[in-house]
């Protein structure tokens, strides 16, 4: 077996031992005979599996009661559209913090729905998120909305953003669980599991039962959070084994110490390639210090002519999946709860030496 050092922005790495469990347990799922994969969604033993991964999702996050915590069935981006059919109820504009590609797409998802508005709006060539003063908030919108990590450019919000008592809406794809978050300040937060949740197939959705009371009469069925939270998220088929894989992430994450201490290796590793990156005249990452991101590290090579070489030698040092958004280009380690710091040290340790044989 060789297993070789993921650096994919999603579907990205699992932990091994989680793999492990997977393929330990897969033939005979819990004494039943037969694998997750074959069995009924109302049987008494999925049924008790959902209940404990509900369970264990609230207890690292600490979500309280007034919140219904939703597993529904296909991609993040299934979400910009549920979010306006859901929660706009009689409000007719809704205010979008534009920090990148995915925030750009959700407010183009949501003028289907309703009018939406820029809160601000950086372009490709902003390095930085700009500061509270220079925000246009509409206080009459339903929601404001943002992307805490822009999983793309590699800009993250460091802390929750300040917007008064409009509900905030956070899609928080590619870093929850990162770290701990204070759920109180949102009125909803999306995240599909395919980065630091586990497989594809599933988003969890965390929304205030307030907010979910007037859905549209166009919002289908499947995505109905009233009707999904009523039937505990069975309404339809889930995607079953998402659903497992997602339960083994959340019991990974209570072995290693929860959200406290993953987010203390997550801060490790992100410090320890930005400053190889910053060292090195061969690298840039010309993004402000208090914006790049904690899970996406990206960064340019200064002689572009060199990209290529230095993607081919970190395959050979089994270095994978390290090309950057095909638009976008450039190098982009994604470093999710999942990628080991031993998987940071390796890159490290390779970007200082292929740094120094190409000064
Ligand atoms: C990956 C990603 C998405 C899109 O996820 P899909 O499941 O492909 O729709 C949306 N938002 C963010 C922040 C992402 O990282």
């Amino acid at each position: 077996m060789n297993r070789v050092f993921n650096f994919g922005a999603g579907p990205a790495a699992l932990p091994l031992e989680v793999l492990q469990q997977i393929q330990h347990e897969l033939l005979d799922w819990q004494q039943q005979g037969v694998s997750i994969l074959e069995i009924g969604h109302r049987t008494k033993a999925f049924l008790t599996m959902i209940e404990q991964v509900e369970n264990d999702f609230r207890e690292l996050l600490q979500i309280p009661n007034n919140y219904k915590v939703l597993f529904l069935g296909g991609g993040a981006r299934v979400q910009f559209s549920m979010i306006p059919l859901n929660i706009l109820a009689d409000k007719a504009s809704a205010d979008f913090m534009v920090s990148g590609f995915w925030s750009r797409l959700a407010k183009q998802e949501a003028q289907r729905y309703c009018d939406t508005q820029f809160v601000f709006n950086m372009d490709e060539k902003s390095r930085e998120i700009p500061q509270h003063q220079q925000w246009q908030l509409n206080p009459q919108a339903a929601y404001v909305y943002y992307t805490a990590n822009e999983t793309i450019e590699g800009i993250e919000f460091h802390r929750v953003p300040e917007v008064g008592s409009v509900p905030l809406v956070c899609d928080m794809t590619s870093c929850i669980m990162a770290e701990p978050i204070d759920i109180k300040r949102f009125g909803l937060i999306f995240a599909g599991t395919q980065k630091n949740l586990g497989i594809a197939g599933m988003t969890v959705v965390i929304v205030r039962e307030d907010l979910m009371q007037q859905p549209s009469a166009l919002t289908p069925m499947a995505y109905n959070y009233l009707t999904q939270a009523e039937q505990k998220s069975i309404l339809i088929t889930p995607p079953v084994f998402a659903w497992y894989v997602l339960g083994l992430i959340l019991q990974w994450l209570k072995k290693i110490g929860g959200l406290t201490a993953i987010a203390s290796i997550n801060q490790r590793k992100a410090e320890k390639l930005y400053a190889t990156i910053d060292q090195y005249d061969c690298y840039q990452n010309s993004i402000a210090k208090s914006c790049r991101s904690r899970m996406n590290v990206i960064f340019n090579m200064t002689n572009k002519a060199i990209e290529d070489s230095f993607l081919q030698q970190a395959e050979a040092a089994d270095l994978f999946y390290l090309r950057g958004h095909k638009v976008f280009g450039g190098v982009r380690a994604s470093i999710y709860n999942a990628v080991s710091e031993q998987a940071v040290d390796t890159l490290v340790e390779f970007m200082r030496d292929f740094a120094q044989r190409h000064v």
